[in-house]
């Protein structure tokens, strides 16, 4: 089942121009060569496609589409697929730079890219979804492959749509293809442990920060906004760690009890009901408003720019580990900063997801599989030896966590970039 949260009303705000603040900062900050900076600022290939599709009813619609390809310097690029109707261009701008930084961080071979289709797809039957994801793969087909470009699931998309990407794939070149996607269904070539990767990376993360912080992460209190792939099963992961999970939320609001949710009751009420609010033990609070409930550890697992000044301002939450991509401002980091918050940057908390997408893919090449505690085990290294990175690279030049991210992921792809030379 695709699930999927409404924006929340924060302010409109252009996430590009956002994600170029932050490059423009870390550059400041690690003394940059200029010639690096001014390459990583533009996206190394951008295609936008018209779809068009036969809807059930007879008539036609045709949707746009888009791939970006931010940077394949340390490999192919890497990075999912979304199907929103706020999908902008310079949104799937923004989130494929973050994929590079990301992918580099937790030292992957991969660049990144993202995709993004603006539609609306819970008003779309599965057959609908199903022609327009193949309609979209055949136009974008030149640009993806397992050398190329490896698109993967994201906000509404989900293993049916990477099923019916990998099967348009595999007719065109007449053979299978599993490795051009990953968080495939585990019968076509998917991996063990991918669906629950993005919430477990992101909780070794919260694990490590508690150590950091000499806090005990078993009976804290925690939130999670959004109840998507990531946020229902951090949640889970949490409750199952014992936190006391005391307030969710998805796109028709929140729930809060600062006795703790019954998880695995919110989850079932979710999936019978469509939304978490059915759930009856908790009181009733706005979508966005949930992230200023009071709580030790805040999650966000829903969109870009929810936290900004006025909320980084008002948050109660000793550690922010953001499961989504983007949720915080610039404002809002150097007032979080000020404020003392622990926050796990986006693109070291929710790593976890292309991470396994890695392993998904070096599985689907070598055409051997491995168990899920392999998986875990090799994804709870991963995870733990970039946080250490991170965190010694923000407690030696005195910066704060999301700085530090970035100084080592655009370090890397500065060295790659430095090394390989400028072509011709
Ligand atoms: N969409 C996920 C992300 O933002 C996963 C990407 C992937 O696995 O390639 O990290």
């Amino acid at each position: 089942m695709i699930t999927m949260e409404a924006k929340s009303k924060a302010p409109e705000r252009n996430i590009y121009a956002m994600a170029l603040e932050q490059l423009d900062h870390v550059a400041k900050v690690m003394h940059l060569d200029p010639n690096i900076h001014e390459y990583l600022k533009y996206p190394k290939r951008e295609l936008t496609v018209s779809i068009p599709v036969r809807m059930d009813d007879g008539t036609l619609k045709v949707f746009t589409g888009y791939r970006v390809q931010h940077n394949q310097a340390l490999g192919p690029s890497k990075g999912g697929l979304r199907f929103h109707p706020d999908v902008t261009l310079d949104e799937v701008r923004a989130l494929a730079m973050w994929m590079t930084w990301k992918c580099s961080v937790v030292g992957l071979p991969y660049g990144g890219a993202k995709g993004g289709v603006i539609v609306d797809s819970k008003k779309m039957s599965k057959g609908e979804l199903e022609r327009l994801t193949r309609r979209f793969t055949a136009e974008i087909n030149f640009m993806i492959g397992p050398e190329k470009d490896i698109p993967a699931p994201d906000v509404y998309t989900d293993a049916q749509v990477m099923a019916w990407i990998m099967d348009t794939y595999s007719m065109e070149k007449g053979y299978s293809v599993p490795g051009v996607v990953t968080g495939k269904p585990i019968c076509i070539g998917g991996s063990q442990g991918r669906r629950e990767a993005t919430a477990r990376g992101a909780l070794y993360t919260m694990q490590e920060a508690c150590k950091h912080l000499k806090m005990n992460l078993k009976g804290s209190k925690a939130i999670v906004q959004g109840f998507g792939n990531a946020g229902s099963i951090a949640a889970k992961l949490l409750s199952d760690e014992g936190v006391v999970v005391v307030g969710v939320s998805d796109s028709s609001g929140g729930i809060y009890n600062e006795k703790g949710l019954n998880v695995d009751e919110v989850i079932k009420i979710k999936g019978e009901t469509g939304s978490v609010m059915h759930y009856s033990n908790a009181s009733k609070v706005d979508r966005r408003e949930i992230l200023l409930q009071p709580c030790d550890i805040l999650v966000p697992a829903a969109y870009e720019n929810q936290i900004d000044e006025e909320y980084a301002r008002k948050i109660h939450a000793k550690i922010i580990a953001e499961a989504a991509n983007g949720p915080t401002t610039p404002e809002a980091d150097r007032i979080l900063h000020e404020r003392g918050v622990f926050l796990i940057p986006d693109i070291l908390a929710n790593a976890g997801g292309v991470t396994v997408s890695y392993f998904e893919w070096v599985q689907d090449i070598q055409a051997l599989f491995w168990s899920e505690n392999e998986i875990n085990n090799k994804l709870k290294e991963i995870m733990t030896r970039a946080f250490a990175n991170v965190l010694k690279v923000s407690l030696d030049r005195k910066i704060d966590m999301r700085t530090a991210a970035y100084v080592v992921g655009v370090g890397r792809v500065a060295e790659a970039l430095t090394i390989r030379g400028i072509y011709p």
